[in-house]
């Protein structure tokens, strides 16, 4: 593999007083120009694949798309990047992301991150995560919360942003929340304050506190855990036990809506779904016990589902009970939600499953075996994804005016989804990042 080196578009400090004295003044450098040869192209919100197309990408957003003799005549001195032999198709988004937590199957393999990794060796994993998301084609992650880490994840992206590291763009969410007891590490030993995976948050006021505090520490997205203690009942329901009061639900939702905020829920058990859906949150995270009932409602209001199938095949073997019918009963309704229209986004709870171990894009190979189009499958993670941030006019289509986050692959993903686990051209923001 050959990766290029990483060229910061950051502009040169000019002496103001030395740009002043010379005359004439000398007129800023052009923006540089990429004319892209794509052979095929999936812009992530046609429904169909467009050939022999040009992309013009200037700094670091697209100028222009169509067909390539019409673009070429305006892009005389641009570099040329030639993928006449390939697929391009919008950077992928991976919308549930923990990139400060490297696998826990077991409870046993997150205490020993959380008890015995420093918050500072997490953040360099979390560095070289997000390196590999990028080169797998990942151009923007939405991360869910650090397991303990604080507000690790706001540090990375600003790193990432700088240009110090070459990562994923983050939405990052930092502690998550969830009531005292309610999420591990929990001991027995009550002399011992061990570390807790969330900020810990009661009460209506706690809640709304809470929000105010992650948002002015560098929160993107509020997440909460709205269930635990998942359970089937003889008619084959998924249900939960939910953790917050309605009251305590909504007053997070409210103060981060209020805060310019969306609220992603941790909602597993029928219960703890339709707690979350009371409450008003904007995604719904696993969804296995959504109903059909429920998935009428996330149609109503416009939620959308972020199913993380791969972390569900992952975890079911390890942790046994009932996670392996979990896994079934998630199919069924993943079914009922695309015969209803409900607005799924690909995510896949990476960190959940080693990132070294999986390559996210196996979400959609998961999507298509379970009745997606690969075209569906592939706007679940480019142009769906993005209205989920509320950055369709950055990301999630090749499009004029979006950022050039792009890749291209060998061969039709149309054909064969599995071509997105085998990416071999990453550009994020007009910089090519690997190129094979
Ligand atoms: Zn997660």
């Amino acid at each position: 593999m050959r990766r290029l080196s990483v060229v910061l578009s950051m502009g040169f400090l000019v002496p103001i007083a030395l740009a002043a004295q010379a005359a004439p003044p000398a007129s800023p450098q052009p923006p540089q120009q990429i004319l892209i040869k794509a052979g095929r192209l999936i812009d992530g919100r046609s429904d169909q694949a467009q050939a022999n197309i040009g992309i013009l990408v200037e700094g670091e957003r697209i100028k222009a798309v169509g067909p390539l003799a019409q673009v070429q005549g305006q892009a005389r001195t641009a570099r040329i990047i030639d993928l006449s032999q390939m697929t391009v198709l919008p950077g992928m988004i991976d919308a549930h992301t923990h990139i400060l937590l490297q696998g826990d199957p077991t409870a046993e393999s997150y205490n020993q991150q959380l008890l015995y990794e420093s918050t500072a060796y997490r953040a360099i994993l979390a560095a070289r995560n997000a390196r590999l998301a990028l080169e797998h084609g990942f151009t923007t992650m939405r991360d869910v919360e650090t397991e303990g880490a604080m507000y690790a994840d706001v540090d990375v992206k600003l790193a990432i942003n700088r240009g110090e590291v070459p990562g994923s763009r983050l939405f990052v969410s930092t502690r998550a929340m969830a009531p005292t007891g309610m999420y591990p590490i929990v001991s027995t030993n009550w002399e011992l304050e061990l570390p807790h995976g969330v900020q810990p948050v009661d009460g209506v006021e706690g809640a709304r506190l809470a929000v105010r505090e992650q948002v002015s520490h560098g929160a993107d997205w509020i997440k909460y855990y709205s269930d635990r203690r998942y359970y089937f009942t003889a008619d084959s329901v998924l249900h939960s036990w939910v953790n917050f009061t309605d009251d305590e639900a909504r007053a997070i939702v409210d103060e981060a809506h209020r805060l310019g905020r969306r609220v992603a829920s941790h909602a597993i058990g029928s219960d703890g779904i339709a707690a979350a859906l009371r409450a008003g949150v904007n995604s719904i995270e696993h969804g296995d016990g959504l109903t059909d009932s429920l998935l009428d409602v996330l149609v109503a209001k416009g939620v959308y589902w972020v199913p993380t199938v791969t972390v569900s095949q992952y975890v079911a073997g390890p942790r046994g009970g009932v996670w392996g019918p979990m896994v079934a009963a998630q199919r069924r309704a993943f079914q009922h939600a695309l015969r209803k229209g409900v607005k799924i986004v690909a995510g896949t709870d990476v960190g959940g499953f080693p990132w070294t171990e999986i390559n996210q894009a196996k979400e959609f190979e998961y999507y298509v075996q379970y009745g997606m189009t690969p075209m569906q499958a592939i706007k679940s993670g480019t142009s769906v994804a993005a209205e989920l941030l509320g950055q369709q006019d950055n990301l999630g289509a090749v499009s004029p005016g979006l950022f050039a986050d792009m890749v291209a692959v060998a061969g039709d993903p149309l054909r064969d989804i599995t071509e997105l686990q085998r990416v071999k051209f990453v550009m994020k923001g007009g910089t090519v990042y690997l190129s094979q």
